[in-house]
């Protein structure tokens, strides 16, 4: 039954906006493990992470005490532009899957960039601002992140320099197009820019790249140069910092209408839209306040929390990175070449991994063809083109919402709809086509990726 007096969109005012962060850690028993420095093995310290990161960010990355951490008003302002974004009741779906279930999705793709990477790009582009830098340098896959910090950046009179995995340059020309119209540089990695490109490309003539290596690039780029630091859109504890005001808005959006939900859904790349998204929640389920249930979804051919190792690993292919503790395929590990739906990362947030380690979080693998079957069974009753990332949670928010129609159970379902897919219309056409293949990787597949984990523990 409908229940009539929700809304179709559950909307805040601009008042009802967070004014603080959550901080999920200041909860946790067990708090995920330090970033080590890939030399000594020892915790990084403060100082040394200073000459990578921003020093505000510096504090954020190894604050694991204080529950709440303000916004700063700027930043709050940035915000007011593209937020509050809206929780949706999708009546439409639920009516044409015909399931008692009632499934909430909170969308995160109001913005130019297309996805809740904004949320966290002007946090850190406000921060390097403060420092007085002159630039960030940053790696990007798909060109959501890039665009993102380009646009931060533009706001802020920033330099930005993205490094753009070279597959993607190529065949998302207009993802680039965005990030130089706001005024990013964007070079295609491995380039010979760098020193730790010219040596990726010696070793690997020919290759097209991959986030870990871009990832690299960046980071040297940014030790190079006078003024710049590093930044990176998810993974990190201050990125998921930053994505907590999806979790909090969404969390008063229910509030107003007194919603309880049962089961909270997320895709998961690097981990921060499904930090973000979950964290208040998580909070309240550490805290003893409620039991919620969270699922993270991950593509099924890059299954870093279900078939990954729970291990310190490099969080990119050039090594330079500090080690961080997660579930992860190695850094070597790169997803077969007919993988199409993003969240192509090797490892995961520590948090998020730490969380599923102690058994607070499930996570389950869905493949490619059954996402994008998904996608567009959504786009066309719920009117958004989803992104493909976005999608998974799609899919298992359909798969539970199907299971209720089964039992009669009215359950209350929460996903986060990350962003729009309207550059993604390669991974479509192939769906459309039929062209679309699933592959999952073998034992023998992830082997390698495995044996090029550090051996720490
Ligand atoms: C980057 C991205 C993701 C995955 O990244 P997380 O850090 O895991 O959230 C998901 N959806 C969209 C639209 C993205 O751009």
């Amino acid at each position: 039954m409908a229940d009539n007096k929700i809304p179709y969109k559950i909307y805040l005012e601009e008042s009802e906006m967070p004014k603080a962060w959550y901080n999920v850690r200041a909860d946790m028993k067990n708090k995920p493990a330090p970033l080590l420095n890939p030399a000594t093995l020892k915790p990084m310290t403060a100082e040394e992470l200073g000459h990578v990161f921003c020093d505000e960010l510096v504090a954020q990355e190894l604050n694991d005490t204080d529950a709440y951490i303000e916004i700063p008003e700027e930043i709050r302002s940035f915000y007011r532009m593209y937020r509050p974004s809206p929780l949706v009741r999708a009546y439409c779906l639920e009516k044409k899957l015909g399931t008692p279930a009632k499934i909430y999705y909170k969308f995160e793709g109001n913005n130019t960039s297309g996805s809740h990477k904004l949320n966290s790009a002007i946090a850190q582009a406000y921060y390097a601002k403060k420092q007085g830098l002159k630039g960030v340098t940053t790696e990007t896959g798909a060109g959501q992140w890039g665009t993102a910090l380009s646009m931060a950046c533009a706001y802020l009179d920033l330099d930005c320099k993205v490094y753009m995995v070279k597959v993607s340059y190529e065949q998302k020309p207009f993802r680039r197009e965005v990030m130089r119209t706001y005024g990013a540089s964007v070079t295609p990695s491995p380039s010979e820019t760098t020193e730790v490109g010219r040596k990726i490309l010696q070793e690997h003539p020919g290759t097209t790249g991959s986030l870990g290596c871009a990832i690299s690039e960046a980071v040297e780029a940014a030790t190079t140069h006078e003024g710049y630091r590093y930044v990176l859109g998810s993974v990190l504890n201050q990125v998921l910092l930053h994505q907590s005001v999806i979790g909090l808005e969404t969390q008063a959006a229910l509030k107003k209408y007194d919603i309880k939900p049962d089961i909270i859904i997320g895709c998961a790349g690097g981990g921060s839209n499904l930090g973000g998204l979950i964290s208040p929640f998580m909070g309240e389920n550490l805290r003893g306040e409620a039991n919620y249930k969270f699922i993270a979804v991950e593509p099924a051919s890059c299954p870093s929390l279900t078939r990954g190792k729970f291990a310190y690993d490099f969080c990119d292919t050039g090594k330079v990175c500090p080690l961080a503790k997660m579930y992860s395929l190695g850094s070597g590990f790169i997803p077969s070449p007919n993988h199409a739906g993003g969240l192509r990362y090797h490892g995961m947030s520590s948090i998020l991994s730490q969380l599923y380690h102690d058994g607070l979080m499930e996570a389950r693998s869905v493949e490619q063809t059954a996402v994008f079957e998904a996608a567009e069974q959504f786009a066309r009753v719920e009117g958004i083109l989803p992104a493909p990332e976005s999608s998974h949670a799609i899919r298992v928010a359909i798969d539970e919402a199907l299971k209720c129609k089964e039992t009669g159970e009215e359950k209350t379902i929460v996903f986060g709809l990350t962003g729009t897919g309207y550059f993604d219309m390669v991974a479509y056409e192939k769906f459309n086509n039929g062209e679309m293949s699933d592959y999952i990787p073998t034992d023998e597949d992830l082997k390698p990726g495995f044996d090029s984990l550090p051996k720490v523990d």
